[in-house]
């Protein structure tokens, strides 16, 4: 068994809002709940989404909420010769395959297959260039993207918050894209390059990213790679009931108080209040953690 390692893993879109902080504290407290390293990535591979200075902003902000990294902070857009190499190991197992689809083609493949779109569900990539592969001199007039090849079949994990999950991969998502045309790596061959590298055995974050889970468990059979167990705490939810986001507007924290935004993330979390100050409620929410959250084994299966 390695030693426990968790991480935190913002992207810099927007400063740290309620929401955000939740999965920060849930990760930091179980990493230290189980007497392990608690590391920070920022996950900015796509560069425009990412105005400068917002990672500062937001080391700044779980600086001043006393959640300190255990090593120095990683950046995924310093670390996409990983990402390649994977890619290129994926392609030489015959995992991937280059995808000259617009949103437009995707729509009309859909359409024609009679998908009907439903609100909350995004639709499934509907195979096009897997059936039937791009052309060379279609490949040559222009930057395509890579699509993985997912395996068909149920999909069975263990959430440590959620408990026993399924999906069946193909059917509700479809192949996936690893590198999109404009050459930005996906946020799902990215999380599974670098939890690998790093060594993380647990991944505690936001139910919103609880779906992702089976792809990337695909990935990481498919890559060669361990899985690590899953959390995925409580969502903050907005006024309108729809999950807060820097999307719909969550504001900035103003980590000026940084009591007050760690009691009402842990209040998210089942913990109960604590006076302060900060380094002693922290302290009073691991042992509370502990309690509350065992170890917590593994059951995942690949189909
Ligand atoms: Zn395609």
């Amino acid at each position: 068994m390695m030693p426990y390692r968790g991480r935190f893993a913002p992207s810099p879109t927007g400063p740290l809002h309620a929401g955000s902080l939740v999965a920060a504290l849930a990760s930091w407290l179980d990493a230290k709940a189980h007497h392990g390293q608690w590391w920070v990535r920022i996950e900015d591979t796509d560069g425009p989404r990412c105005p400068p200075g917002t990672d500062a902003l937001i080391l700044q902000q779980l600086a001043q909420c006393h959640l300190h990294p255990d090593a120095p902070v990683q950046w995924q857009s310093r670390r996409t010769h990983l990402y390649q190499a994977a890619l290129d190991q994926l392609q030489r197992g015959g995992h991937i395959y280059p995808c000259t689809c617009s949103r437009k083609d995707i729509a009309a493949a859909l359409t024609a297959q009679g998908w009907a779109a439903q609100r909350h569900a995004a639709a499934p990539y509907p195979g096009t260039c897997r059936h039937q592969p791009p052309a060379t001199s279609q490949l040559a007039q222009g930057p395509h993207a890579w699509r993985f090849c997912v395996p068909s079949g149920v999909w069975h994990w263990h959430d440590r918050c959620m408990g026993a999950q399924s999906q069946d991969l193909a059917l509700r998502v479809g192949d996936v894209v690893l590198r999109r045309a404009d050459g930005v790596w996906a946020y799902q061959l990215a999380v599974v390059v670098d939890d690998a590298e790093q060594g993380i055995t647990h991944v505690v974050r936001g139910q919103d990213l609880a779906d992702n889970t089976p792809r990337q468990m695909a990935l990481q059979q498919a890559l060669g790679l361990a899985t690590p167990i899953y959390m995925h705490t409580p969502l903050v939810l907005g006024a309108d009931g729809e999950k807060l986001s820097k999307q719909n507007g969550a504001q900035a924290l103003d980590t000026h108080d940084p009591l007050a935004c760690l009691q009402a993330a842990a209040t998210v979390l089942g913990l109960s209040a604590h006076p302060g100050p900060v380094a002693e409620a922290l302290e009073y929410w691991v042992q509370q953690w502990s309690m509350v959250h065992s170890a917590g084994g593994s059951d995942q299966q690949a189909p």
